[in-house]
């Protein structure tokens, strides 16, 4: 496994503190909709200034390509955290600078301040160097949260381990021991689910799973690709008819692995996308016309069912139908509920599988929610992560 250095490995007694954290919310008439993932940095928050530290709290929100966006700023997240500690977050108006410079001297240990959109500065996401330093020159630890940002080689989450020492904070920590131990040191049968619209999004996490794991379920609009790789029609279903050579070279190389790949034996179809339309379970083979698949069917519901429920241990990304119109979230939900009750430990991560389901309550049914969505699937594909790579060893 990653040994990598955590809070836990330092003293943080008097020293001030670059807190890189992942406050990427979704706002809604100017507060925080979704806190999440506020949330989920507060024990790292606490942790440090409990400890003595003093701590500089930075992230990006949104898209402002570098430039300062008003409806971007960083002030909802102040408020928002500023209740979930109990005391105010102050929040100052830039990135960096002589203002930010001053107020980080003044700080005393147990303090708390929280810098503007690091996105409002071009050398973000250009991971500029001189950004970089200018980040790293009033603080003395960087200390990386952002777990969800850390597959972009950015200044805030890779640039500025170049000038300060940097260490995984407890989010960070608990991401890397989860997402790895799945697959590294698997209780067997290991089964992944894999969904979502697209496999040209996650060739290489499934070419790794069928290497690692015992049972590939696929579903999702990805899984009409591999459908139609077998030669179904499978009437206007989406798929992606660039792939059908890669879907089967991976069906190809399921053959030779130890994993079975599973696909749907049966799926939901509807002429029209829409809540409450039209539906029916048809075969692969049956569906044409102007039918398209949305969901998988209860056939495939049980057969996914009987893989879950024999597992020790589960992983999960994307979601199995087109679970934003109801009541084709139904192959998610009834999986979802599977993967619950089951007695396998359950590791789940992806945007849209997460999003899904909380829509559906089920969230806190699962053993780990992995808060990355593309980190996620690059950690998955075995990628070393530039934000993680950055963070001292453990020696
Ligand atoms: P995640 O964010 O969990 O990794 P993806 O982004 O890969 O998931 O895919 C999510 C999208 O896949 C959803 O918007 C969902 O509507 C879509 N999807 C799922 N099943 C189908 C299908 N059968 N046809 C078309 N789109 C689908
Ligand atoms: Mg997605």
């Amino acid at each position: 496994m990653l040994q990598k250095k955590s809070i836990e490995d330092v003293d943080v007694k008097g020293i001030k503190i670059l807190l890189r954290a992942d406050f990427n919310v979704p706002l809604e008439e100017g507060k925080v909709r979704d806190d999440a993932r506020i949330r989920a940095v507060v024990p790292t928050i606490e942790n440090l200034l409990s400890r003595g530290a003093a701590l500089v709290l930075a992230s990006h929100l949104g898209r402002p390509k570098g430039e300062a966006v008003p409806g971007l700023k960083m002030d909802p997240v102040a408020d928002r955290l500023g209740e979930l500690l109990g005391k105010p977050v102050r929040k100052l108006d830039r990135v960096f600078g002589p203002e930010v410079s001053k107020a980080v001297d003044e700080m005393k240990s147990g303090e708390i301040l929280l810098l503007e959109n690091l996105r409002f500065e071009k050398g973000e996401e250009s991971n500029d160097r001189d950004f970089a330093r200018q980040l790293a020159e009033p603080v003395d630890l960087f200390v990386s949260d952002a777990f969800g940002t850390a597959h972009r080689a950015h200044a805030s989450t890779a640039g500025v381990a170049e000038f300060i020492p940097a260490v995984a904070g407890l989010l960070m920590k608990k991401e890397i021991e989860e997402l790895s131990r799945c697959l590294e040191n698997p209780q067997r049968p290991l089964t992944a689910i894999l969904g979502g619209a697209k496999v040209s999004d996650k060739i290489n996490v499934m070419r790794r799973f069928l290497q690692l794991t015992d049972h590939l379920l696929v579903g999702g609009g990805m899984a009409n690709t591999f459908l139609a790789a077998r030669g179904y029609s499978l009437g206007q279903s989406f798929y992606e008819q660039d792939l059908l050579e890669t879907a089967q070279s991976i069906i190809n190389e399921s053959e030779k692995s130890g994993c079975r790949l599973i696909l749907p034996d049966d799926l939901v179809v509807t002429r029209e996308l829409k809540p409450g339309s039209e539906s029916e379970v048809m075969a692969p083979q049956d569906i044409s016309g102007d039918w398209k698949a949305v969901d998988i069917g209860p056939e495939t519901v049980k057969s996914f069912g009987r893989y879950i429920s024999t597992s020790a241990m589960i992983i999960w990304n994307g979601p199995l139908g087109v679970f934003e119109t109801p009541p084709f979230d139904e192959g998610t939900r009834l999986t979802a509920r599977e993967v619950a009750s089951s007695n396998a430990y359950s590791v789940v991560g992806g945007g849209d599988l997460v999003a899904a389901l909380e829509a559906l309550d089920l969230a806190g049914k699962v053993d780990f929610i992995s808060t990355g969505g593309g980190a996620t699937l690059e950690f998955w594909e075995g990628k070393e992560l530039p934000g993680i790579k950055v963070l001292q060893d453990k020696t």
